[in-house]
């Protein structure tokens, strides 16, 4: 008998048909002997519908309001996955994030997860009950609602499996696995078996949606394997497990592209020491992540151009408040560009081999793609180019890392 945490994402819980293959799925489980916990998110559509009713009422919804607004999703699937559970002879109890003792941090929007006291969920299992907890959410210290950033389902089912000690951690979705890159832009990619926490952790970060990226830094800190797979069959996905040895060997594991993100430039700002802690200090100040950042070379004018990314839901606030450090700092003008994509190549293969730049500007090159930014770590490259190429770019990598012959 295991323990086993399902969680199911928007797609696989966005009609009735899909929530009755739910429960169907959850009650094979438990006639097997499992104890079951499901994590669901909001059906599908839901979340952006709801985002649209905020700004549609509000340029800048207030943090607390909007986040119980966008919490209200989950709130409806709990129900009705419970109830479906229930019709179908099985004992199951709804959980909100609060009744499910999730603690967080008060970033609303964005929140990350402190604490899970899972004995309610446990008594629930324990009386014979399938518990079914909402994801996305949880309360800070002061009660208040909270949801823990775009995807964040996922984050509540690893957190929750951790705290469980469960035995696995299943996340249905609408991919039969974790791909060698979107294969809604490139359907020849192959379903990737195992792919080590690192990777995925990268491939997560630089915009592949499959898995919230705090759900696999949960995941490899408390070492719970994730398997990955189709809520619309049987058939075997994809695991993410501790690095394994055969794995070095296969230098480009995946492309990921990520599309939500502004390009900002700082136009002949002085090249002095503390410029850029007046530039930057502000947005981390205001809690904004910054990403990528290049200098020009300035040797021979004494100013320089400081180049950065940002989300694009903070481009307006960014470009505020560096207003201030760029007129102190006598700043010839900000410029800045929604329209980019972060296009990257992943692989613990990297740290061994080498050549993988050179052949990525050359690809790019080859398909007339302009190259506006670059960034490297141990195991990732990426670059940022004009939005428009994405899927460009994305398909010459694939094919030219020879992505669709890995499987
Ligand atoms: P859910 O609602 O089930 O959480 P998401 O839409 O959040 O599903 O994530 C699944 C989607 O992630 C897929 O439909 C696919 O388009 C996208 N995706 C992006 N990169 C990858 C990848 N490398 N492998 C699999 N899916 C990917
Ligand atoms: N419903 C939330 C979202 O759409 C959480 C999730 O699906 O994981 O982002
Ligand atoms: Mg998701």
């Amino acid at each position: 008998m295991a323990l086993i945490v399902q969680k199911y994402g928007g797609t696989s819980v966005g009609s009735v048909e899909r929530i009755q293959a739910v429960a169907d799925r959850v009650c094979k489980a438990r006639a097997r002997g499992d104890d079951v916990v499901v994590v669901v998110s909001a059906m599908s559509g839901q979340t952006n519908r709801l985002v649209e009713l905020a700004y549609a009422i509000s340029e800048e919804p207030v943090g607390r309001e909007y986040d119980v607004l966008l919490s209200s999703g989950e709130q409806v699937s709990i129900a009705l996955v419970a109830m479906a559970i229930q019709s179908a002879g099985r004992a199951a109890r709804s959980f909100l994030g609060y009744q499910a003792d999730i603690q967080t941090d008060a970033s609303f929007g964005r929140a990350r997860i402190e604490s899970i006291d899972a004995s309610r969920i446990q008594r629930a299992l324990n009386e014979g009950a399938v518990a079914v907890v909402a994801g996305f959410q949880g309360t800070d210290s002061e009660g208040n609602i909270t949801t823990l950033g775009r995807g964040g389902s996922d984050t509540t089912a690893v957190a929750l499996a951790a705290a469980l000690k469960a035995d696995v951690c299943e996340i249905y979705t609408d991919v039969d696995g974790i791909y060698t890159t979107d294969p809604r832009i490139v359907p020849e990619a192959s379903r990737i078996p195992r792919i080590a926490f690192e990777e995925m952790l990268e491939l997560a970060s630089l915009g592949a949606k499959v898995l919230q990226t705090r759900s696999v830094e949960f995941a490899m800190k408390y070492a719970v394997p994730i398997h990955v797979r189709s809520s619309f069959h049987e058939a075997e996905g994809s695991w993410v497990v501790p690095e394994e040895e055969s794995m070095e060997q296969v230098v480009v594991r995946a492309v990921a592209y990520d599309k939500n993100e502004a390009r900002i430039s700082l136009l002949q700002i002085p090249d002095q020491p503390g410029v850029a802690h007046k530039v930057f200090s502000p947005l981390s100040e205001a809690g904004i992540v910054v990403d990528m950042i290049i200098q020009n070379d300035s040797q021979r004018s004494g100013h320089t151009d400081l180049t950065f990314t940002v989300p694009t839901a903070d481009r307006a606030r960014t470009v505020a408040l560096i207003e201030e450090a760029n007129k102190r700092l006598g700043g010839s003008g900000i410029e800045s560009d929604a329209d980019i994509a972060k296009v990257s190549v992943v692989g613990v293969g990297m740290r061994t081999h080498s050549g993988v730049a050179t052949r990525m500007f050359a690809v790019l090159s080859e398909a007339g793609i302009n190259i506006q930014m670059i960034s490297t770590s141990e195991i990732k490259i990426s670059v940022v180019i004009a939005e428009e190429h994405t899927d460009k770019a994305v398909q010459a990598l694939h094919a030219a890392f020879k992505l669709d012959a890995l499987a």
